[in-house]
């Protein structure tokens, strides 16, 4: 018999809200969907709801909350809709769950990952930001709260599965040189600078090998995603920058790999799709079915490499210079970002002039230490207003 884990879904009605609720469908005896949240889509949080019967669903847009809670009482649902950021924090946090999906996008997931983090929850995290704006702060608060943390970037998860299983300080304690981070290089892997500059919406919305959410997509054709996951890699694992080496790799077959100083190199592979990583958490350490179909490398047949060229995609270069700028950089890098991604998908600005912004955001930015969990929004504030003003004036 297992026990049952009561599970939050934060962001419940992205892609990778919907993929843990797939995962979390085939093992009912396991698993519970105890709160679910989403920002303002009513219609498929409400089929969620139906499908689920959660506990809470909390939308964080009030008027959207509202027309929830309409429609579930129409049916007689169970479920009690809250609304808000504070909401957020307390299906996070509540005495009831064991675990968290933090799968929200954008640095709106912070402070609900913090809250689980705090609370001592099993958190898996997808949004990467929270560990971009304030991993020191984020490793802390696992850390005091006694909170168990899993990676669900396919590259963090296949990072982790193929470390030393026991907590090192350092990379060196587990005999580890360094790590190699695959990218997939996006839809303009091959594409020359002119051909950047004139890239389309519909071009870059079109990821060869994952299907996601639009910021995290626009983030891969321009390749700042990497950049975030180097970030990232920098906290989960204790690396330093000069210990991460981005690899590209079309096929994404082969999720990250670690090297060890006897030269032996692990990987782990699978095909992209991202209820692996999502079943390897919820289960670890056991394995659960996915539903993912196995690997057929005989269709694959090859796997090339390539170095990344930090020319034709200077947002990964502008994220290795933030990572060792240090400081609130990171989140500097992250908000002005999400400001100019934001932009690009309303269509009001160039692809190419997303490195500009954030490279004009940080280079005018004043960098402090990030000493507490208000400087980093301050941070994170400042960079928004520096980039739509920027924005504005071209
Ligand atoms: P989606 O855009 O598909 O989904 C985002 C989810 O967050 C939705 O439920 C959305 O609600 C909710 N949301 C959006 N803005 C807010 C906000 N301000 N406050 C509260 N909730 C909000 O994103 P993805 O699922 O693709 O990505 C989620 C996170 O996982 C990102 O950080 C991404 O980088 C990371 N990730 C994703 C991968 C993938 O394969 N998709 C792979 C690796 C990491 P609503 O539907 O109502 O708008
Ligand atoms: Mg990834």
């Amino acid at each position: 018999m297992f026990k049952l884990q009561n599970v939050t879904i934060l962001g419940a009605t992205g892609t990778i809200g919907q993929q843990t609720l797939d995962v979390i469908a085939r093992h009912p005896e396991r698993f519970r969907a105890f709160a679910l949240s989403a920002y303002s889509k009513v219609d498929a949080l409400f089929e969620q709801c139906k499908q689920f019967e959660p506990v809470f669903a909390v939308m964080l847009d009030a008027d959207a909350a509202e027309s929830l809670r309409i429609k579930l009482q129409a049916i007689a649902s169970p479920t009690q809709v809250l609304s808000g950021l504070s909401a957020l924090e307390e299906i996070s946090a509540h005495p009831e769950v064991d675990t968290v999906m933090a799968a929200i996008v954008g640095a709106a997931g912070l402070k609900p990952a913090m809250a689980a983090a705090r609370a001592g929850k099993r958190i898996l995290l997808a949004n990467k930001e929270t560990l971009v704006m304030s991993g020191n702060l984020f490793m802390q608060a696992v850390e005091q709260g006694g909170a168990t943390l899993l990676p669900i970037d396919s590259e963090h998860n296949a990072i982790y599965q193929v470390m030393p299983a026991r907590k090192l300080e350092n990379l060196a304690d587990g005999g580890v040189r360094r790590i190699l981070l695959t990218a997939s290089g996006g839809p303009f892997r091959k594409a020359s600078l002119d051909e950047l500059k004139a890239v389309t919406l519909a071009q870059a919305l079109k990821h060869p090998n994952w299907a996601m959410g639009p910021k995290i997509t626009i983030d891969s054709a321009t390749m700042m995603n990497k950049g975030l996951e180097v970030i990232e890699a920098r906290w989960l694992f204790n690396a330093t920058a000069e210990q991460i080496e981005v690899v590209v790799h079309p096929q994404s077959v082969i999720h990250s790999m670690v090297e060890y100083i006897d030269g032996s190199v692990l990987a782990q592979l699978g095909n992209p799709d991202m209820r692996t990583p999502i079943a390897f958490s919820l289960g670890h350490p056991e394995r659960l079915e996915s539903g993912v179909s196995s690997l057929d490398l005989f269709k694959i047949a090859r796997l090339d490499f390539e170095t990344p060229d930090l020319v034709r995609f200077p947002c990964l270069r502008l994220a290795f210079d933030a990572l060792k700028l240090g400081g609130t950089a990171p989140a500097i890098l992250n908000a002005a970002n999400e400001i100019a991604v934001a932009a690009f998908l309303a269509q009001k600005i160039q692809f190419l002039e997303i490195p500009q912004i954030i490279e004009s955001v940080l280079s005018h930015s004043k960098i402090v230490e990030v000493s507490s969990l208000e400087l980093v929004i301050q941070a994170d504030e400042a960079a928004r207003l520096a980039a739509a003003d920027w924005i504005a004036q071209h």
